[in-house]
């Protein structure tokens, strides 16, 4: 599988006369893991949303590769999601959950069944393929999301919050699970969170957004040595 980088020009979207995106351009690399960090309200969920095609910008690009997404339907832009409250089909078994994607592909039933024990093993679910959701805890169910996510080879991983709805221990878990998980696909993933401490744990490079616009871009070390501004310096420092 060949990932692809994200390119984001000149973004902006507004509700009436509310600006939720003020000019957003982010440059994620091909096969890197970018955070998007930011107090609750900043846009983060936004910018997802027009990233993976649920809501429209009001202007501006998202090229992956060289192919502008902002007229691709949400189902033919080839990417996974996770969300934070996890949707999962609570009528479908873990096993079915991880094939939906796949069905509304054009894979074989036997290549269904290949591809949903891939998923089930990478996230070391297979043995639960017949159970329901309402029979797993919080974090299995986030990691049959995953497998749901990454089942047919998406070229993009999108997550928006999935591990707020753990406790701080099973959340401190998966990070390294979902960042090992990474390492081992190389998918360009993009994650939203308003973690400071989760951002810094797990990112290649964390985009910083205030009030719809990107504040700053860079390793998590680089933000925390060098913030570019006050509210670098003071969002990020509240982490400590
Ligand atoms: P975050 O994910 O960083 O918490 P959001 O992207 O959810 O931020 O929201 C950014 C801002 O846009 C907030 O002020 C929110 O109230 C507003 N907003 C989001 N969606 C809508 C909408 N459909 N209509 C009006 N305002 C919206």
């Amino acid at each position: 599988m060949t990932s692809l980088p994200i390119s984001i020009r000149s973004l902006t979207k507004a509700h009436g006369a509310l600006t939720v995106l003020d000019g957003v351009d982010l440059d994620v690399r091909s096969g890197e893991f970018m955070t998007l960090l930011g107090p609750s309200g900043s846009g983060k969920t936004t910018l997802l949303m027009v990233i993976a095609g649920f809501i429209r910008p009001s202007s501006g690009q998202v090229l992956v590769g060289d192919k502008d997404m902002t007229r691709v339907p949400p189902h033919r832009r080839d990417l996974g999601m996770v969300f934070q409250n996890y949707a999962l089909f609570p009528h479908m078994t873990v096993g079915e959950n991880v094939a939906y994607p796949l069905k509304r592909r054009s894979y074989s039933k036997a290549e269904i069944a290949d591809k949903v024990n891939a998923a089930l093993k990478i996230v070391q679910l297979e043995a639960l393929s017949e159970r329901y959701p309402s029979q797993l805890s919080g974090g299995q169910k986030q990691r049959i999301a995953l497998a749901r996510a990454v089942s047919f080879d998406p070229r993009i991983l999108l997550m928006d919050e999935p591990l707020s709805a753990l406790d701080k221990k099973l959340r401190e878990h998966m990070q390294i699970e979902i960042r090992d998980l990474h390492d081992r696909l190389g998918i360009t993933t993009i994650y939203v969170t308003h973690d400071q401490r989760e951002a810094l744990t797990m990112s290649d490079r964390i985009a910083v957004i205030n009030e719809g616009r990107i504040a700053q871009v860079d390793a998590p070390a680089a933000l925390y040595e060098k913030p570019k501004n006050l509210f670098v310096a003071d969002f990020i420092g509240d982490s400590t």
